[in-house]
């Protein structure tokens, strides 16, 4: 799991926690608590009201036989007060039921908990006595009454806590109180059984309450993760959005300061130049021709950084624009080989090219050029004199086609690349030996083959040099037309 997703789970966790009042909540997270604990009970409330009317029903339908029965059966006062207290017990909470948000949420809990006292009551008085012993026996009557009510309470009354207590507890004092006070007209195992059975189902309807609140908080939690994934989500777009902005402007000052670098510079190259050549007369101290030198060389190094620069923020703003044509790639490779092979013949060092029969490829012939003079530059400057340099073009098996470009010079330490490859990195070697050169060279072969949709890979290993490949798909590979017959059966033929 990333850490941040870690992060941002701990902190739904804490906030959660904080929420059903665990200890140790901190201060940072005591505002997104509050705001949970408010709407979890909010919630349980919510459940429990809309629970209610289903409740009354089925507890009507336990009612309405009893009542039935009473109606032939011996009058006692339990039954009347006993039905009167759950008629007004529960229409009372269904009223409240229906008018609960217009209070407030405490009130609203206590009133539904006074209620189901009230009918827990009328229960309590209710199972006294049956009204009909002779049909329904007293024993009977003692525990079906707490256990049609405790299933109904399991169902409907667990939202909230303690509504279930509320409920079963006056049947559970009317118990108690019969068997302290001697009261009981029922055996006392059967006094205790009915006990029993509303304990049993007062532990159930603890646990049922847990389960909700648990299920409460682990929606909470994904709700919470959610919400802060969305708030990462908006702050890194916006931060991507900040960082093309930059870059925009990035480049177009870049370009501005590059147009603008220009003029100057080809006045001077040229200048230097005419100087150089003694084309308006010779001059008098003979070191201004060498200094004419100097200034031109210097302007070309500054020119050609000038373009490097341009290139590559080209590239990172995705203005570079390839033109592709079809083209012979090991054509481009050897005309570039070809331009700089007096340069490696004044170091020293020898290059050899190989160069097998290949289709032709699709792509920008220019950045070609440019990715071969940027890597051939970098083997003929890093490669001592008497060293070689090997090229070789051609296809791989999945039919891309590659450049690769092995040199005998000293590797690159493995922890340098990631650095040689960022925009005006310098690996240590060119540092102590104050070779020239800007650090763009790399950058902008890869930004060119990512371009092309090809991939770019530097080996290099103590004492074996570095060999530098990038690869073309196969889809840049142009497949040659099928040759005719006649054609076929006379190249056999020969
Ligand atoms: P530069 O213009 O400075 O050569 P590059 O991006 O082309 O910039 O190269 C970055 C660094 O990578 C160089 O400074 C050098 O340290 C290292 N490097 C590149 N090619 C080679 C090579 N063939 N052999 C050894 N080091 C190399």
């Amino acid at each position: 799991m990333k850490p941040e997703m870690a992060h941002l789970i701990a902190r739904a966790r804490r906030a959660t926690r904080a929420a059903f009042g665990a200890k140790g909540a901190t201060a940072s997270v005591s505002g997104i608590a509050n705001w949970m604990a408010r709407s979890f009970e909010d919630e349980l409330l919510l459940t429990f009201a809309r629970a209610r009317p289903k409740a009354i029903l089925l507890q009507l339908l336990i009612l309405l036989p009893v009542l039935s029965s009473g109606m032939f059966g011996p009058s006692h006062l339990f039954l009347p007060a006993g039905t009167f207290l759950v008629g007004l017990g529960l229409a009372a909470s269904l009223v409240l039921a229906d008018h609960w948000p217009k209070v407030s949420r405490i009130s609203a809990k206590r009133g539904f908990l006074g209620l189901e006292v009230m009918h827990g009551l009328g229960w309590a008085f209710l199972t006294q006595n049956s009204p009909l012993p002779a049909a329904i026996p007293d024993s009977a009557f003692a525990i079906f009454i707490p256990v049609a009510l405790g299933g109904s309470a399991l169902v409907f009354s667990s939202a909230i806590r303690g509504a279930m207590a509320a409920q079963l507890f006056p049947l559970l004092l009317a118990n108690g109180l019969s068997l302290l006070t001697g009261t009981h007209r029922l055996p006392v195992d059967l006094v205790c059984l009915s006990i029993v059975v509303i304990a049993f189902f007062l532990y159930l309807g603890g646990r049922i309450t847990e389960a909700t609140r648990d299920h409460l908080a682990i929606r909470a939690e994904k709700d919470a993760l959610i919400a802060d994934l969305e708030q990462a989500k908006a702050h890194s777009d916006e931060a991507r959005r900040r960082a093309e902005e930059l870059n925009l402007a990035k480049s177009r000052f870049l370009a501005t300061m590059s147009h603008e670098l220009r003029t100057p510079l080809n006045a001077i190259l040229g200048f230097s130049e005419v100087m150089e050549a003694e084309l308006l007369g010779r001059h008098r101290v003979k070191a201004y021709r060498s200094y004419a030198r100097d200034i031109h060389e210097s302007g070309q190094m500054l020119l050609g950084l000038i373009d490097e620069v341009l290139d590559l923020s080209r590239i990172e703003a995705g203005r570079y624009e390839l033109v592709e044509e079809a083209c012979q790639l090991a054509d481009s490779v050897s005309e570039c080989a070809h331009l700089l092979q007096l340069r490696a013949h004044s170091r020293g060092v020898s290059m050899m090219m190989v160069d097998p029969d290949l289709p032709p490829i699709v792509a920008d012939e220019r950045a070609l050029r440019q990715i071969t003079l940027n890597l051939l530059s970098n083997a003929i400057k890093f490669t001592p004199s008497g060293g070689d340099i090997s090229i070789r073009v051609g296809s791989v098996p999945n039919g891309g086609q590659f450049i690769q470009v092995t040199d005998t010079g000293p590797s690159i330490p493995a922890h340098e690349i990631p650095i040689i490859l960022e925009s005006f990195g310098r690996g240590s070697l060119a540092v102590k030996r104050a070779e020239q050169g800007s650090g763009l060279g790399l950058p902008i072969v890869r930004g060119l083959v990512a371009m092309h949709r090809g991939e770019f890979s530097i080996q290099s290993r103590e004492g074996e040099g570095t060999s530098v490949t990038i690869t073309l798909p196969k889809d840049r590979v142009l497949t040659p037309p099928p040759r005719p017959v006649v054609e076929r059966a006379r190249a056999a033929a020969a």
